[in-house]
């Protein structure tokens, strides 16, 4: 069962999800305003996958 949070987009600044995925234990944030992407392992902390389209472009 995940749990999804309203949340702020870093990106573009808009309302995006937070999503808790219990069987993986990674944390998704998306933004379907500007496909802001953020996975990251909820017990590390450490980054999994990323996409910020526009603003932030880590390379
Ligand atoms: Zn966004």
């Amino acid at each position: 069962m995940n749990c999804e949070y309203e949340t702020t987009c870093p990106n573009c600044g808009r309302s995006a999800q937070r999503i808790f995925v219990r069987d993986s234990n990674v944390v998704r944030t998306q933004c379907s305003s500007c496909d802001y992407l953020l996975v990251l392992c909820s017990e590390t902390g450490r980054v999994i996958e990323t996409y910020s389209p526009g603003m932030y472009v880590v390379r």
